[in-house]
């Protein structure tokens, strides 16, 4: 939020404002979709909008929208990092055979952080939930 000028310059070649342009690049193609893409897959679409993006300028705005927690970082282990510019709490179910990476919204969920705090010495910094599966697509194959 701090990082946002509230003035848009029209200098198109500084390199602030290229900084910032693809940054924001990077961002638009994280909320124009819900399929949760790898670096890879951001590189590729910001591509289109800024031919002469390098893979290493996207993983790098990738870093650091995760650390401004702009975006999401959701980790599988043993599977390529994804990306997912829905911030709002909600979980991950990946296919075991394509490796698609869909939302899960469950309502109703008891605060399992706030539970195991109250069983223990610890404070709880954070709770990870994920789901694995087998899509629709890969059960009728
Ligand atoms: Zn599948
Ligand atoms: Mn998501």
């Amino acid at each position: 939020m701090a990082q946002q000028s509230t003035q848009k310059t029209q200098h198109a070649d500084t390199t602030p404002h290229r900084m910032t342009s693809q940054r924001r690049a990077v961002l638009e193609v994280l909320h124009d979709t819900l399929d949760h893409p790898t670096a890879d897959e951001v590189y590729l679409r910001v591509r289109d909008k800024l031919p002469r993006v390098s893979l290493a300028t996207v993983y790098r705005n990738l870093d650091v929208l995760a650390e401004l927690g702009q975006v999401r970082v959701i980790e599988f282990p043993g599977r390529p990092r994804r990306y997912d510019a829905m911030t709002d709490l909600h979980y991950h179910i990946v296919c075991v055979e394509c490796g698609k990476v869909v939302d899960v919204h469950l309502s109703q969920l008891p605060d399992l952080g706030a539970m195991v705090a109250r069983t223990g010495a610890y404070e709880v910094l954070a709770t990870r939930l994920e789901f694995e599966g087998r899509c629709s697509e890969c059960r009728k194959r």
